[in-house]
């Protein structure tokens, strides 16, 4: 099957480059030129363990290629997935489509011959609308279905999640676009994965349900562990005590600074912004995405705390940067507002994480960069563990007490058992965890 990708970022390069390693004629398309560049000549322009490898054996095999040039790739497609950015919109937090209804006008010109069009970007209800209102309107006599299939992959583990997802969920209302998909998707539904097909908007609401869900879940660990801290429980333990009931599940149970990331802010807010807009507010979004902005400044002030009160041109060392481990996005990672409250409170900030530091030089330019922790530890006064990169779970606190001016560790992602950390003359604090934990 010859299909077209469009925008070739996270989603798109993933998917792009699973679709061939299916068997499938993969064109993936970007508008910025670089990046193509850089693709065709073997690198990878973002951080994802397994791609460059991925990526290299499917344009070997002649089943991947890139390209710039979207009118030819959507030509020679029989479908054409539109995976460009849907990011917060300045001003009202809605999504903004411009990037989809942008693409949506190149595709409409470029079309020949029956063509499903695809959105795989996370879009609000109503845009598989809007999107056949664009084509239809751009190209008359164009013969297209446009369907929903919203993607579910996570960053640092993208490949295993598209390659084994949980479901496959497609919307439409052509079924035309059914044997089509059903196509696309054969190799993977052959070992098991459901493929559920929906009406075109209620799939689009499937992903928003989905990470608000997930969001809130998070955020329900997280102000557990605050009352843990001040009833003298452990929020790992209560994790667990609820996890093992089949309806709670163990999954999105971990304390830690507050979820971030290019996904669960953005979707939460048009969510939040969809259903006002549909006068259906939907609270508990609103009050899990209202918490958890609250909380990453809170962590700053967990770090202040655990400095005596004051962090004023003291040096405090931060381990891990981007969202989560494995990957190098840095869009709404927790550590951007953790950072800029510390250099409010007066800190000297030093920060070190094992890919994001590229991307975080340009949002935070005014720290200073380390090659590794103990680097960065170095005279230190406090040392913050911020994103659980396995680079930092084993780390010598013999050392690190012997280089670091004071030795604080906080632990924001509760990778280290109390005792390990303390029996080295630290002070440690965690998230949501008894003094004896
Ligand atoms: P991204 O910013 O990494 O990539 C988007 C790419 O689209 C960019 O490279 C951009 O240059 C390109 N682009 C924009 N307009 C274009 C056009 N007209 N023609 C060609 N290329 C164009 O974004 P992403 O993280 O891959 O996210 C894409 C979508 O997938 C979003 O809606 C997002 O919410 C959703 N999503 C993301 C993830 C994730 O983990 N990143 C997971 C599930 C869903």
């Amino acid at each position: 099957m010859k299909i077209a990708m469009i925008g070739s970022g996270y989603v798109g390069l993933v998917s792009g480059a699973c679709l061939a390693d299916f068997g499938h004629d993969v064109i993936c398309v970007d508008k910025d030129p670089e990046k193509i560049v850089a693709l065709r000549a073997g690198r990878i322009p973002i951080y994802e363990p397994g791609l460059d490898e991925l990526v290299a054996n499917n344009m070997r095999a002649g089943r991947l290629a890139f390209s710039t040039d979207l009118a030819a790739a959507v030509a020679e497609a029989s479908v054409v997935f539109i995976a460009v950015g849907t990011p917060a919109r300045r001003g009202d937090g809605h999504a903004d489509l411009s990037y989809v209804y942008g693409a949506s006008r190149e595709i409409a010109r470029a079309m020949r011959g029956f063509t499903v069009v695809v959105t795989k970007s996370t879009v609000p209800v109503g845009t598989g609308d809007e999107v056949e209102r664009i084509l239809r309107a751009e190209n008359p006599t164009a013969d297209f279905a446009v369907a929903s299939n919203p993607e579910f992959l996570r960053e640092g583990a993208a490949i295993a999640d598209f390659k084994r997802p949980d479901r496959i969920v497609v919307g439409l209302d052509d079924e035309r676009a059914r044997p089509v998909l059903s196509e696309v998707y054969r190799p993977l539904y052959l070992n098991a994965a459901p493929l559920l097909f929906t009406d075109r908007r209620t799939s689009e609401l499937i992903k928003y349900a989905a990470n608000g869900f997930l969001a809130m879940k998070i955020t329900f660990i997280n102000e557990m562990a605050d009352l843990c801290e001040k009833v003298g429980a452990d929020v790992q333990q209560v994790a667990r005590g609820i996890g093992l009931d089949n309806r709670i599940g163990s999954k999105f149970l971990h304390a830690g600074p507050g979820f971030g990331g290019s996904c669960f802010p953005k979707d939460t807010l048009a969510l939040i912004k969809t259903a006002q807009d549909h006068e259906a507010p939907l609270r508990l979004i609103e009050t899990t995405h209202a918490v958890n902005d609250q909380r990453k400044r809170a962590m700053a002030r967990k770090v202040i705390a655990a400095c005596g009160g004051s962090v004023r041109d003291k040096t405090v060392a931060l381990l891990g940067l981007t969202f989560k481990p494995n990957t190098d996005d840095m869009r709404e990672a927790p550590s951007l507002a953790i950072v800029q409250a510390l250099q409010d409170a007066g800190a000297i900030v030093r920060a070190y994480d094992p890919q994001g530091m590229a991307a975080a030089r340009e949002m935070m330019p005014s720290i200073e960069y380390g090659s590794g922790p103990y680097d960065v530890a170095r005279d230190a006064d406090a040392l913050v563990i911020i994103t659980e990169w396995d680079a930092f779970r084993a780390l010598d606190f013999q050392e690190l007490a012997r280089i670091m001016r004071a030795p604080i560790l906080v632990d924001l992602r509760n990778i280290y058992r109390r005792a390990d950390v303390v029996g080295h003359g630290f002070t440690y604090v965690s998230i949501g965890r008894s003094s004896v934990s």
